[in-house]
């Protein structure tokens, strides 16, 4: 299935009146991500309808009014949605504890950031986490898990949905979480035990600048033989659209203690990997991390 609005992405089109207003294309490179639909409007519950009457008893003529309010809804998810890429920008441009210490700050920002999330994901003809769910559906339900940036919300359908849709004891972390469940922490470092989980997620959460210590850290939680699964937009990924090199990417990893056991690039959006960290894994001395660009929207 073709991802709504792949066939505008390449161009720049002019704008048309109503619904694509608030619609947002990834300008990083790439006929990748489609954009949402809409801008994510958690100020939105439209305004009350006020009919005024006039001396008759009918109801005034409104045609103005019903403009006024539909351009005021269309002008706070405007609003809104800016919010929401300036905040995911914030999250791809400063490190781990850069994003901690800003939404501890204000954690209603976490809210604008996640239903945009929401959002923009709703028009992915698939969802990574849903293949690594499955994933482990088909794996051990008695392994432990850590899903390393779960999407914790607490007004989003599916927040933390590892832990929701499979039998495995789930260690969920994000940056924010007021449930006793998720763990609120920068993912850099996590109060888990060394050597305490056998399967580590990061299902599109490698967003700092700092991204290789949040695969330190999982490499310090994760047992001998334990998977690392991490699912990344494909775009962060394309060199030929200023990405990384995939390759690179991979042998980071390995360097870190890895094997690469498979890899899955059939879906457009993103990429996955399953790596497995060796049984007398060792981390060489300096890694060639690759840097992984951020993957921004703009409005369309
Ligand atoms: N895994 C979910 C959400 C991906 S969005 C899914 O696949 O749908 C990326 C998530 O990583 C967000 O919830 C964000 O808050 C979280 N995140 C980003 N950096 C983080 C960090 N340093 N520590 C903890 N969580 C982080």
């Amino acid at each position: 299935m073709e991802p709504p609005h792949e066939s505008a992405a390449g161009g720049r089109k002019r704008r048309r009146r109503g619904g694509d207003r608030n619609r947002w294309k990834p300008s990083s490179s790439s006929q990748q991500e489609p954009p949402p639909a809409a801008a994510p409007a958690p100020l939105s519950s439209p305004p009350a309808k006020r009919r005024r009457k006039d001396g008759t008893g009918q109801a005034a003529a409104a045609p103005k009014r019903g403009n006024t309010s539909s351009l005021l809804e269309k002008m706070r998810a405007r609003l809104s949605g800016g919010h929401f890429r300036m905040l995911n920008e914030k999250l791809y441009t400063c490190s781990g504890q850069d994003a901690f210490d800003y939404f501890k700050n204000d954690p209603t920002l976490f809210d604008v950031y996640h239903t945009g999330y929401r959002e923009q994901m709703s028009h992915w003809p698939e969802q990574p986490v849903n293949v690594i769910i499955n994933w482990l559906k088909r794996h051990n339900a008695s392994w432990t898990v850590a899903d390393f940036g779960c999407e914790y919300h607490l007004h989003v359908a599916g927040n933390a949905a590892v832990a929701k849709n499979v039998e495995n004891k789930v260690f969920s972390i994000d940056l924010v979480s007021d449930d006793p469940s998720v763990i609120a922490c920068d993912m850099a470092h996590t109060p888990l035990e060394s050597s305490s989980v056998d399967v580590a997620i990061f299902c599109l959460s490698l967003m700092g600048t700092n991204y290789p210590n949040y695969l330190e850290e999982a490499n310090r939680v994760l047992n001998p033989s334990g998977w690392l699964v991490i699912a990344e937009v494909r775009s962060r990924l394309d060199p030929n659209n200023g990405g990384a090199d995939p390759e690179k990417f991979s042998k980071a990893i390995i360097q870190l203690g890895f094997s690469l056991v498979s890899k899955d690039e059939k879906n457009k959006m993103f990429i996955l990997f399953y790596f497995k960290k060796k049984e007398k894994s060792k981390v060489a001395k300096s890694i060639d991390w690759p840097q992984l660009k951020p993957c921004l929207y703009k409005r369309r």
